[in-house]
């Protein structure tokens, strides 16, 4: 990543993080014909949430012919929905495709970054390992990559086993144990039903139902495969038919919220088609609009539910103790092992690790209250970085690849501003950022996740730093292009003297 005497110097660039957002910005570099880029991931293997998540039963939501990337269709996708261990097998083979090996550091943790104004540079500290120089920084460590585990009130002295779902212990052998599964999101329901009929007792801790609707479990035929890898349109055309499909349900959450008490008619009757007892049918209704928190598919966590050595407590957790968990009606529920799943620190999350920008200003103080980003990508005072999944660029309705390849289109059109007009920094102005969140602040008023509800959308301050409030195309043709009247730039004559690289 150096530059030759007397040329005009690469950009050396430095993206943190394997995820599908990493991995996207590193094969657009590369297919621009830049090369002077490395990939830092703190773990051992690449792949980002879909190597951290390997919990029983983890697979993706969304359909698979829509979450991978445009450039790179599979027509082998087993299934509509897809397994966590095909999804990372895919990250590995665009490693392979696009020959990014050689760009990759595992076991690299960032753990400090700080611009320098006069040089135009940024320096990361990676732990273990000598500072890293570089001119521009993509941060790509993922929207929910910090697990939170509530601090429970004796948490410690449990005598058994306690872990997060993103970092399952597969040392652990759960077969005939007493397991307590706290939380009921989008990990929960997919972990209860793949462990339930191996462990002892499941006891389920659920603070808030959620809103389960059927899942299409289908499997690709061999047919359909072996048409999508002979006709790439097909699969392509199949990609489309998902993407409008979803995109047409955005205008519920968006626009008009009442839309969902239709699918919520689908949902009850879930309910009652999967739970015969009328006192556990009540508990497991959810009493908010739906689309306020994440949406949730499964058709095996209702039946899950009933099965004899399952229960469902939704009392509220008082404390744990040595033995187990006790609910606030006094219950003490006995348990060998603890499953969190929790969920992620996710509107409150600056960057994992402090990031000092011009003038010594801190990223972590700057989003003390609330994250915010022009185009959830770039923040004043932070030249040259750029984030991808940034603040309200999170989906409640579709792909977060779609909002990823749009970033990274934004990112690259940056790149390459700035190597045209041999640029030294680009640092968007603070009117552009103010004017950006004012609208998406307006927007989100009228959608559903304003529908009063406790979500992790939110930070502490109650304001939705994490969604996008717009139709994913309106995200897509918002970065386009980089937009460098919006931002302040220095070209590397007034950085430089003559010279001087
Ligand atoms: P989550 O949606 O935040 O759910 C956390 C669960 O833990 C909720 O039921 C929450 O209850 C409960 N909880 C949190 N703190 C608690 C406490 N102190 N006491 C009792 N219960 C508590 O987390 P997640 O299930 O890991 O999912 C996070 C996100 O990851 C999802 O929304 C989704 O974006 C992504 N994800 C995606 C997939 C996929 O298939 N693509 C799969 C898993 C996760 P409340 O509802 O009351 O807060």
């Amino acid at each position: 990543m150096s530059a030759s005497p007397g040329s005009r110097p690469q950009l050396r660039i430095a993206i943190i993080g394997t995820g599908f957002g990493g991995l996207a910005m590193a094969v657009a570099l590369l297919r621009a014909g830049i090369s002077s880029f490395v990939i830092l991931d703190k773990d051992s293997q690449a792949g980002g949430t879909w190597a951290a998540n390997t919990y029983p039963g983890c697979e993706c939501d969304v359909p698979s012919h829509l979450y991978s990337y445009s450039f790179a269709p599979n027509p082998r996708w087993s299934h509509v929905f897809s397994p966590q261990g095909e999804i990372l097998d895919y990250t590995r083979d665009i490693i392979r495709r696009f020959g990014l090996e050689a760009h990759i550091r595992l076991n690299s943790q960032v753990t400090g970054a700080r611009f320098d104004e006069a040089r135009a540079v940024w320096t990361l500290s990676v732990a273990g390992q000598p500072d890293l120089e570089v001119d521009v920084v993509v941060g790509a460590t993922g929207g929910l990559s910090r697990p939170v585990s509530p601090d429970f009130a004796g948490l410690e002295s449990f005598e058994g086993t306690v872990f997060h779902s993103a970092r399952w212990r597969h040392d652990v052998a759960l077969d005939g144990l007493r397991v307590g599964l706290v939380g009921t999101g989008a990990s929960a329901i997919q972990i209860g039903p793949a462990i339930a009929s191996t462990v002892g007792a499941l006891t389920v801790f659920q603070r808030t139902a959620p809103w389960i609707l059927p899942r299409d479990s289908s499997e690709y035929s061999p047919l359909a495969k072996a048409a999508f890898a002979r006709v790439p349109a097909l699969g392509w055309l199949h990609r489309q038919q998902i993407y409008w499909t979803l995109e047409a349900r955005a205008t519920a959450f968006l626009h008009e919220p009442r839309l969902l008490q239709l699918a919520e008619g689908i949902a009850h009757r879930h309910i009652r088609r999967g739970v015969r007892d009328p006192a556990l049918r009540q508990k497991v209704t959810p009493t908010y609009r739906m689309g306020c928190k994440r949406i949730l598919m499964s058709n095996t966590w209702y039946p899950m539910l009933e099965r004899p050595n399952v229960s469902l407590q939704t009392e509220g957790i008082e404390r744990v103790e040595p033995r187990g968990i006790r609910t606030r009606d006094g219950r003490l529920h006995e348990l060998d092992a603890i499953v969190m799943a929790t969920g992620f620190q996710a509107a409150d999350a600056a960057a994992p690790f402090p990031v000092a920008g011009r003038g010594g200003a801190q990223l972590e103080t700057l989003w003390a209250t609330d994250a915010m980003a022009y185009k959830g990508t770039t923040v004043g005072s932070f030249p040259n970085l750029f984030l991808i999944v940034g603040p309200n660029t999170g989906l409640g309705h579709s792909s977060m690849i779609f909002m990823i390849e749009s970033q990274v289109a934004y990112v690259l059109s940056a790149i390459e501003t700035m190597r045209r007009d041999d640029l030294a920094s680009v640092e968007v102005r603070p009117e552009a950022v103010e004017a950006w969140n004012v609208d998406i602040q307006r927007k989100l008023g009228r959608t559903v996740w304003e529908s009063g509800c406790a979500a992790w959308y939110r930070s502490s301050s109650g304001r939705n730093t994490t969604l996008w409030p717009g139709f994913t195309w309106q995200f897509r043709l918002a970065t386009r292009k980089f937009d460098s009247d919006r931002y302040v730039v220095r070209r590397r004559a007034e950085v430089f003297a003559p010279g001087e690289s």
